[in-house]
C-alpha cells in the first residue's frame, strides 16, 4: 500500500503551480475556464499533436521532477519540429499516485516553466488527477505552420538524400547505463548519455527551417531504421542508409569501440532527432543552416525506389540490425 502525501487539492495545485504557466497566453483565460480559446496567426495553421509519458514506460519512476516535466513536454516540441511547426501552447494532463508530494508537483512545475522560457509555449488547459496507478503526464502541443506547408512522412522521392539531425543512439544508451547495464565507459561518457535519455533536445530551432527544403519529414521516437520505416511506408518509397555516416556522438563511438552492437543503436528509441528526405539542390542552405544553428546536419543516405530501409555497412552488405524499432507496448 502507498502511503498518501500531504498535497493541496487539485483546484489548488492548478492555482499555486499551474495558472502561473498560463499567463502569456489571454486566451488561456488564466485555466480559470473549461477550455482555452486560440486563434492562430494569419496565413497559418495549427498543428496539433499528442504524446503521453508513463513512469516505468517512458521515465523512471525516481528521476527527478523538473526532469519529467521537461521530457513530457520535449516528446512533444519534437513531433511539432518534425511537421515544420512553431510551438506555440499545450495542455497538460496530469495523474498523479496518491504517494507524490506537493514538492514533487512544484519542482515538475519549475521544470516546465524552465522549458517554457526557452522553447517560447506556454500552458493553455488541462487537468490534474490522482490515480491508483503509476504517474502518466499527458501532453497535447500546438504549434503552428504557414497554411498548407506542414512536413509530413509523405512526399520523400527517389533521388532525395536521406539526413539526420544530431547523433544517434545515445538515449537507447542512456537507458542501458541506468539501469545499470554495465557499458565499460567513462562517467563523463555515461552522465552524458543518461542526459540525453532524460531530457531531449527536440529540434525546434531547426524543423521550421525545414519547410521549403525537406520532401518529407520525422522525429526519431522509435529508432532511426523504424522511423525511416515509416516514411518508407507513407511515401511509397525504400531508404538505403551508410552505416558509417551515421552521427555518432562521442560517448556511443566509445561503446561502439567496446564493442557495442551499432545494429542495436540504430534500432533503438527516444533519440529524438529529426530525420528527413530532401532534394540534392537542398544540400547547400541546409549545410549553411546547421551552420548558423550549430545543429549537426549529416547525408545518411538516400531515397530509392522499394519500400523498406536498408542499412548498408562499409562494403555495401545489408547489417542486420536487432529489432524494427521500439514499440512501447
Ligand atoms: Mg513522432
Amino acid at each position: 500500500m502507498s502511503r498518501k502525501a500531504k498535497r493541496s487539492g487539485e483546484f489548488e495545485l492548478i492555482a499555486k503551480y499551474f495558472a502561473p504557466l498560463a499567463k502569456s497566453e489571454p486566451g488561456a483565460l488564466g485555466l480559470k475556464d473549461d477550455a482555452a480559446c486560440l486563434k492562430p496567426r494569419p496565413g497559418h495553421d495549427l498543428v496539433l499533436t499528442a504524446d503521453a509519458i508513463v513512469a516505468g514506460v517512458h521515465f523512471l519512476p525516481g528521476d527527478p521532477p523538473d526532469m519529467v516535466a521537461k521530457k513530457a513536454l520535449r516528446v512533444n516540441l519534437s513531433d511539432l519540429a518534425a511537421k515544420g511547426a512553431v510551438p506555440r501552447g499545450y495542455l497538460l494532463t496530469l495523474t498523479l499516485p496518491c504517494d507524490v508530494d506537493e514538492a514533487w508537483v512544484a519542482a515538475f512545475a519549475k521544470g516546465l516553466k524552465a522549458d517554457q522560457a526557452i522553447f517560447g509555449i506556454t500552458l493553455l488547459g488541462g487537468d490534474t488527477t490522482t490515480t491508483p496507478g503509476v504517474m502518466t503526464a499527458n501532453i497535447t502541443a500546438v504549434g503552428e505552420v504557414p497554411h498548407g506547408k506542414m512536413l509530413m512522412r509523405r512526399g520523400a522521392q527517389a533521388g532525395d538524400d536521406a539526413w539526420v539531425t544530431g547523433t544517434i543512439g545515445d538515449a537507447v544508451l542512456g537507458l542501458k547505463v541506468l539501469k545499470g547495464d554495465g557499458l565499460d565507459l567513462s562517467k563523463t561518457h555515461r552522465q552524458s548519455l543518461i542526459a540525453r535519455y532524460r531530457v531531449p533536445e527536440p529540434r525546434s530551432a531547426i524543423g521550421p527551417r525545414l519547410v521549403g527544403l525537406a520532401h518529407a519529414c520525422i522525429d526519431i521516437s522509435d529508432g532511426l531504421i523504424a522511423d525511416l520505416g515509416h516514411i518508407c511506408e507513407v511515401s511509397k518509397v525504400g531508404i538505403e542508409i551508410a552505416v558509417r555516416d551515421v552521427p555518432l556522438s562521442p560517448a556511443v563511438a566509445a561503446a561502439v569501440e567496446r564493442g557495442f552492437d551499432i545494429g542495436e543503436l540504430l534500432s533503438g528509441g527516444d533519440d529524438y532527432e529529426l530525420a528527413f528526405a530532401a532534394p540534392a539542390s537542398a544540400r547547400r542552405p541546409l549545410l549553411a543552416l546547421a551552420a548558423e544553428t550549430g545543429v549537426a546536419l549529416t547525408r545518411i543516405g538516400r531515397v530509392v525506389k522499394g519500400r523498406s530501409v536498408s542499412a548498408l555497412a562499409a562494403r555495401g552488405k545489408p547489417i542486420r540490425t536487432a529489432r524494427a524499432g521500439y514499440t512501447h507496448f
